[in-house]
């Protein structure tokens, strides 16, 4: 599904990631966890293609093709899904079009035709329901005046409609209560299957109770420095990132 090698990224000529490697297989769920300022939204933009990010060295392959040679929307519709730490706001269009808009311009890309309208609609309320969102907010500008708690549940949302192959998650639990948490966990637990693939980033060890990763990884200065399976969580949260992480 993603194979990274080696890959150093800059930011306004500092270095960021400095060898990343990674693998991941369908199926897997994947955790990346670091401290602040280690890098992980730095992977998760550069997988994204956000131009401020420079790839200086390495490669990344999703699915079999350069996927830092394919366009941001191309990503999209070849099936890579990023849920950001901050999600946009984009005042004026509703969250229904904008779903909507999304869904059929991957469909468009994968020469499918465009959904009916009322069917979509019964799609996106059913998964609604499944995140615990309420309706209203699907008529609403995507994001706007939503609250952290709003922000989260609809990036859950754009995953379960759009379907991605590999959803990356970035802090999608920053900011939640216990209860929203295990609803976001619920949406990312029924999204799971042998067809797709999870990276989930947190800085807590918490969402880990609700996701159970195949893989932990720790993130430290732009690398990837220790790879092990939940129980890493665990000595994380006792022991914090110290000398046992690197040594
Ligand atoms: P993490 O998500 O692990 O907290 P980040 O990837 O956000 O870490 O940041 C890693 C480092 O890169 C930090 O020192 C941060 O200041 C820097 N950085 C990230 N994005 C930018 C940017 N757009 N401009 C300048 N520096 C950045
Ligand atoms: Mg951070
Ligand atoms: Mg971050």
């Amino acid at each position: 599904m993603l194979h990274i090698s080696n890959l150093h990224v800059s930011v306004d000529d500092n270095s960021i990631l400095k060898g990343l490697n990674l693998d991941v297989k369908a199926g897997e769920v994947h955790a990346i966890m670091g401290p602040n300022g280690s890098g992980k939204s730095t992977l998760a933009n550069v997988l994204a293609g956000n131009e401020s990010y420079i790839v200086t060295a390495g490669e990344v392959q999703f699915k079999g093709q350069d996927l830092l040679s394919l366009a941001v929307d191309e990503r999209a519709c070849e099936g890579l899904f990023l849920a950001f730490q901050y999600p946009t706001e984009i005042p004026g269009v509703s969250n229904i079009q904008f779903l909507k808009t999304a869904v059929n311009s991957k469909r468009k890309y994968h020469q499918l035709d465009e959904l009916d309208t009322i069917d979509f609609l019964q799609q996106v309320k059913a998964k609604l329901a499944q995140v615990g969102m309420d309706e209203s907010l699907i008529y609403r500008a995507v994001n706007e005046g939503f609250s952290g708690g709003e922000k989260k549940h609809n990036e859950i949302l754009q995953l379960l409609v759009l379907e991605p192959s590999l959803a990356i998650l970035d802090e999608t639990d920053s900011g939640l209560d216990i209860d929203a948490l295990k609803v976001v966990a619920e949406g990312v637990n029924s999204f799971r299957n042998q067809e797709r693939a999870i990276i989930v980033v947190t800085h807590y060890q918490r969402l880990l109770n609700f996701i159970q990763p195949d893989f932990v990884h720790i993130m430290m200065d732009g690398k990837l420095v220790r790879t092990g399976g939940p129980e890493l969580a665990l000595m994380l949260e006792e022991k914090g990132y110290g000398d046992w992480v690197t040594g």
